[in-house]
């Protein structure tokens, strides 16, 4: 799991894994009481659509307020929550609070679909299923309201019990999404057995569209792959116009990343949300009259 986490904590596992421990047992005890002392928080970051510029949904990340060394990084807390068993209650946590808001959301007036990253920790718990029935029940949502992202390199893990799972969700009607697509290693038939709904591109690709023909070819490739499997594809990372562009040129579904808005608090969204009014990106627009 340490190898999804970001390169800081990749060197850390690597080479000094005594010394990070340290740290790490320090971190986890910190993390124990989060949820008590409501450290935690969600933060939303929009996903557009590459068409029309609007709003698809949200992706929900977490955000740790450490008393003392103030924000912590997810790419740093999840990996010890993981390692430390703690994964877990973090994770309903998150599918609990992520629920709540789409009910707020909806109250107000906005279905926000909103999807939420779940570790394959969490896939083993075997009452995930009953858990995110409870949630949605709970904030008396709709499973399509509901997106499940599952990292490639983890999904792959064990695959036969993550596919048990995956079905299940399936079947309630939570749509599963592959994220980081394009960094593991999924074979061709099993991407066909899983019952994902959307694939979210690799920022690694994304970030040398402008500059990489070889960059282009992979992206176009994945989005006529997932195409014809009949899954929605996202691109992660998006932080210049003419990656946008592109993608849109590429026929990417939904486009995400700090080109459009970065992971913000709740407030902040729904400001965000207000300030654009009619949500359509005028580029974008020039581009489809152009195909
Ligand atoms: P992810 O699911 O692939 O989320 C995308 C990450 O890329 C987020 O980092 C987001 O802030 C960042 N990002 C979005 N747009 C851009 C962009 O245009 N440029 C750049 N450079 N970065 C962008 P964040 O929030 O630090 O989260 C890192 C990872 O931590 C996530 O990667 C996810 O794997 C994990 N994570 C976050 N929240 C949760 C959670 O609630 N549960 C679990 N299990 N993992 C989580
Ligand atoms: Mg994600
Ligand atoms: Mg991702
Ligand atoms: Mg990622």
């Amino acid at each position: 799991t340490a190898r999804r986490a970001g390169g800081g904590v990749h060197c850390i596992y690597e080479r000094g894994m005594d010394r990070a421990s340290a740290a790490q047992v320090e971190m986890q005890r910190d993390l124990r009481h989060a949820v008590a002392r409501q450290e935690l928080q969600l933060y939303f970051q929009p996903k557009l659509r590459a068409d029309s510029g609007e709003l698809a949904g949200v992706e929900a990340l977490l955000r740790w307020h450490h008393p003392k060394r103030g924000m912590v990084s997810p790419a740093e807390f999840i990996p010890v929550a993981e390692r430390f068993g703690l994964i877990g209650e973090l994770g309903l946590w998150v599918l609990d609070e992520a629920c709540r808001h789409v009910r707020l959301w909806h109250e107000a007036g906005l279905d926000i679909p909103v999807a939420v990253n779940v570790s394959v920790h969490q896939l083993r718990q075997p009452d995930l299923e009953q858990r995110v029935r409870e949630a949605l029940k709970r904030h008396r949502v709709p499973a399509r309201m509901l997106i499940m992202e599952i990292t490639e390199s983890v999904a792959m893990e064990d695959i036969e019990a993550s596919m048990r799972v995956f079905d299940m969700l399936d079947q309630i009607g939570v749509r599963l999404s592959i994220d980081d697509f394009g960094t593991g290693y999924s074979s061709l038939s099993y991407l066909r057995r899983l019952p994902a709904r959307q694939l979210k591109i690799d920022r690694s690709f994304v970030r040398d569209l402008d500059s990489s023909l070889d960059a282009q070819a992979i992206v176009e490739a994945v989005v006529r792959l997932a195409h014809a499997l009949g899954l929605k594809v996202v691109a992660e990372g998006v932080e210049t116009q003419d990656q946008a562009d592109i993608l849109a040129q590429l026929h990417c579904d939904e486009l995400q990343g700090f080109l459009f808005a970065r992971p913000m608090a709740e407030h902040t969204l729904l400001h965000w949300l207000q300030q654009r009014g009619k949500p359509v990106p005028p580029t974008q627009v020039r581009i489809e009259k152009e195909l």
